[in-house]
């Protein structure tokens, strides 16, 4: 065994992390379609004014707008309709003076038009349409180009798209965009006694967790997730699975990189490229390295599911995010109070898990060894070295997670 001698708080460990960021500078080429979350290497310009041209925003009667000046109830004005013009369609015929079109919401303004009366203002008797209130130019059109003009910018380098930004991109008629590639996450699982979900449980086995919380995050995250095949507890498995995953933007091992003598991921790693840090003081997921081999970020993490996914969290999520070039994650925090008091090692900042119960927060976290401490949680407390009990009824800030 080789106990931990010094460990790193863990605002230090995060500051060391993210000053080994590189944004990716990969570029692909998506179908917008496919883009939501992406984030844009160029900016993006509409193909075509938006709308396309001059079109109906009610269903009624297209108008010359001076044939209804003075329009009212008692003294509507008489026009004659002599087109009827649906979505989709053209009309060419012009619009005379003591005329109208019966036109429809998204239909082309006839020529000779320059308004829109919607039917309710109206009555019609044959092919005569009584128009009630005077209409104003313009009223009722939406003008070509008034959403976007052709050639001006729909989305800047840099926006992350959302489900609006590709309806924007969509309507500029922008078929495909060019994107920053998600970063590809290596994901490995260390330990002799890893089995993978889907197979028959030895004796001494259990099944792999890390690689599938791992994963789910990652893919959340603007990652890609790529699941290697586990690595036992040896120098030589640890150094193969390393190299193959060195081939990817990111390195995460999960377990081995603690203090007993099967613990060998830092072995590995000291050997092959620069330890930034080893042992963070913090509950759960001390544990924890950072190295960089051959200029590619490997994190250490802890076997013990509750502290891995926590370091997930903490840890891996900022570095991913700022790799991909994305806007920082913003957890949701709320404020209640303590349904019963908690206890917490004062010689280290614990993310201490809770749930949220009829406007109380609730203890969940049973220990790092156990997945349920999450799994069964909505987010986190944070008890600061030094306080060791948090009395109940006490305010606290839940982050959600
Ligand atoms: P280690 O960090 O290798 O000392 O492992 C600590 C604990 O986490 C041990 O009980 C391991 O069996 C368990 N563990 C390690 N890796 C995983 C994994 N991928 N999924 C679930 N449990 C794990
Ligand atoms: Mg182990």
């Amino acid at each position: 065994m080789r106990p931990f001698t010094s460990t790193i708080s863990f605002s230090d460990a995060l500051r060391l992390t993210l000053e080994a960021v590189i944004p990716i500078e990969r570029r692909e080429t998506v179908l917008v379609r496919q883009a939501d979350g992406r984030v844009l290497a160029c900016d993006v310009t509409a193909a075509v004014d938006v709308p396309p041209f001059d079109r109906a925003a009610m269903d009624g009667y297209a108008v010359r707008s001076a044939d209804t000046a003075g329009a009212t109830g008692e003294a509507p004005r008489a026009l004659r309709c002599r087109s009827r013009i649906f979505a989709g369609e053209v009309s060419r015929q012009v619009v005379e003076p003591g005329e109208c079109a019966e036109i429809a919401t998204g239909a082309p303004l006839p020529p000779g038009t320059d308004a829109v009366v919607m039917v309710e203002d109206t009555s019609s008797e044959g092919g005569t349409v009584l128009v009630r209130v005077p209409a104003a130019p313009r009223q009722n059109v939406g003008a070509r180009a008034g959403d976007l003009a052709a050639g001006s910018v729909v989305a800047r380098a840099g926006r992350a798209l959302t489900p609006a930004m590709i309806g924007a991109l969509s309507a500029g008629g922008v078929e495909a965009v060019e994107v920053y590639a998600r970063p590809t996450v290596a994901l490995v699982s260390t330990g002799n006694e890893i089995v993978e979900p889907g197979r028959a449980l030895g004796p001494g086995q259990i099944y792999d967790v890390n690689r599938r919380t791992l994963g789910a995050l990652v893919e959340r995250h603007g990652g890609r997730a790529v699941p290697l095949s586990g690595a036992g507890d040896s120098i030589d498995e640890l150094g193969a699975v390393l190299t193959r995953a060195c081939t990817h933007d990111i390195v995460v091992f999960s377990g081995g990189s603690s203090v007993g003598n099967r613990d060998m991921v830092l072995d590995v790693l000291r050997a092959r490229g620069e330890v930034a840090y080893h042992g963070i003081a913090v509950k759960p997921g001390k544990p924890t390295a950072f190295a960089r081999v051959g200029g590619v970020p490997v994190f250490g993490m802890p076997g013990n599911p509750t502290s891995c996914l926590s370091n997930g969290y903490l840890l891996l999520v900022p570095f991913l995010r700022r790799v991909a070039r994305l806007p920082a994650w913003e957890p949701r925090v709320v404020e209640l109070p303590l349904a019963r008091a908690i206890r917490s090692s004062a010689d280290r900042h614990q993310f201490f898990t809770v749930r949220i119960e009829d406007g109380r927060v609730e203890p969940a976290f049973k220990g790092s060894s156990a997945i349920t401490s999450m799994a069964d949680a909505d987010g986190y407390v944070e008890i600061a070295a030094g306080t060791s009990e948090i009395a109940a009824g006490t305010l606290v800030r839940v982050t959600i997670f």
